[in-house]
């Protein structure tokens, strides 16, 4: 018996078009951009299809056959000729090696192009134009996406991370595989029925009520026959694209019936939690007194909106200025980008004091470049930090000090996803009063043990939080919290024909 061949690639990042940062091909090598074979033996966060494949080929005595993975983080347009190059690259390496029982591809879903609303939706469909209608395409994608019809129709099956913090992005892939396995056995024929709720919100699962809503979809995938996987795609609302919005997807075995109620009864559900989601946020000036007055430490405080993994620059300096003009101590930021002042630093040694401009020069609406008299205490070629079984490189790095205040400044822009962000610069963050990390909700598992008391802040604006007045020119209008009364029904639920559709059978 012949073993069957799976083709794996990964292309991904999410694409804030309000961003004023650029991604070139340089973006894609300083996270990751691995040629076939030269993608490391741990996972990132839309590339666990990879690893994930190669223990599964491995068990299964399959041949995989590995593609390039690309993944950049999130920041603004990406260059028409680097999403070309890395798209054609991918369908050059489907059209040598097949032919193929399946194709497994890890995708984020807001990639957004010069001259590309959808990106994803073109790779899918070109890859479904290379290996014919009945070889099954699966992909994983991150729930900050956007579900496009182009993509349903080109896809089998597609499956979004259930959590966030994207904690179970192995998981995933882990589904993904297993579908495939499936399907490729012939076991299972993957349809997909999707919902559209009509709204845009944010989405944190650490919390009530999205914590019930994520564990009452797992239960009913274990519950339920033929229901082969449940996603929320949350939407990116700093996409500015047509098909922008939350949507519920259904993987069932040929059971479309099933699917779309599925589908429905969880969009309904959701439509029902519109306004009550979101974490409180609380003004710079709420943040620090309610940290100032918490008994114990260390207190983490968000500065939710400048994360640079929702495609900010991550150079704002609201919440700093906020703690300077209030003279406190035993704070530590993680970190402000800034790769110029980062050279000067390590220019000028571990030791050295010095004057330094750094931070907020990208964006309006971030505060203002900080001067003042710094140490440089420690420098870190190639710094990085964990995030679960994946690390997360934050370039060429420096920690300063300003009185009690230590800051990380960054040159490879990353959210903070972890207390080993701290920890690698020697500083023990459960002995600091307050944290603050650049994150919306990313950082929470790791730093919840350490941390008794965790604020959410809205600092500047540096990030199109509000849809209500964000200046879209291609996003839906009819959509929550853009229309008040958008209704959640009366919005058919749609199936993907399958292979039998593309087909035309
Ligand atoms: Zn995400």
């Amino acid at each position: 018996m012949t073993k069957p061949r799976a083709f794996t690639a990964v292309l991904a990042t999410e694409t804030n078009t309000f961003s004023p940062i650029r991604i070139d091909i340089n973006a894609f090598r300083a996270s990751l951009l691995a040629r076939p074979g030269e993608h490391p033996e741990t996972p990132t966060l839309c590339s666990a299809v990879m690893t994930v494949g190669r223990r599964f080929a491995r068990e299964n005595g399959w041949e995989l056959i590995e593609g390039t993975a690309a993944w950049a983080d999130p920041a603004g347009l990406v260059s028409r000729q680097t999403f070309e190059g890395l798209r054609d690259e991918i369908l050059d390496q489907v059209a040598a090696g097949g032919p193929f029982d399946v194709v497994v591809i890890g995708l984020h879903g807001a990639m957004v192009a010069d001259g590309y609303d959808d990106p994803e939706g073109d790779l899918l469909s070109r890859i479904r134009s290379i290996i014919g209608p009945d070889v099954p395409i699966i992909a994983t994608f991150d729930p900050h996406s956007h579900l496009t019809a182009k993509r349903v129709a080109a896809a089998d099956a597609l499956i979004a991370f259930k959590e966030f913090p994207h904690i179970d992005f192995v998981d995933r892939a882990e589904d993904a595989w297993r579908i495939a396995g499936q399907a490729v056995a012939g076991e299972v024929k993957p349809v997909m029925s999707v919902y559209d709720p009509k709204m845009i919100d944010v989405f944190p699962t650490t919390s009530e009520p999205m914590r019930r809503f994520v564990d009452d979809m797992i239960r009913l995938e274990k519950e339920t026959p033929d229901l082969l996987s449940l996603s929320v795609i949350h939407g990116f609302m700093a996409g500015d694209v047509p098909e922008m919005g939350t949507r519920l997807l259904a993987v069932t075995n040929n059971a479309p019936v099933l699917g779309q109620k599925m589908a429905r009864d969880l969009g309904e559900a959701l439509f029902e939690l519109r306004g009550k989601v979101r974490s409180i946020e609380l003004t710079p000036a709420d943040a620090y007194a309610r940290a100032l007055e918490f008994d114990g430490g260390p207190v983490t405080i968000a500065d939710m909106w400048d994360n640079p993994g929702g495609g900010t620059a991550g150079d704002a300096t609201v919440l700093l200025a906020e703690a300077m003009a209030r003279n406190l101590e035993c704070i530590a930021f993680g970190s402000i980008w800034d790769p110029v002042a980062v050279q000067l630093c390590h220019a000028a040694g571990e030791g050295a004091q010095m004057m330094l401009r750094f931070g907020a020069k990208s964006a309006p609406e971030t505060g203002d470049p900080i001067d003042a008299e710094v140490e440089i205490v420690r420098n870190i070629r190639n710094a990085e930090q964990a995030f679960g079984q994946s690390i997360v490189p934050i370039g060429d790095a420096s920690l300063i000090r300003i009185g009690g205040i230590e800051v990380i400044l960054n040159s490879t822009r990353a959210q903070c996803f972890d207390t080993s962000l701290f920890s690698n610069f020697g500083i023990d963050p459960a002995k600091r009063k307050i944290l603050v990390v650049k994150s919306t909700n990313h950082f929470h598992q790791s730093f919840a043990r350490i941390s008794p008391l965790i604020l959410y802040c809205a600092a500047g604006r540096p990030y199109p939080n509000d849809p209500r007045v964000t200046p879209y020119k291609k996003a839906p209008r009819d959509i929550w919290p853009i229309n008040e009364i958008a209704p959640a029904n009366g919005h058919e639920t749609k199936t993907s024909a399958g292979s039998a559709g593309r087909r035309g059978g």
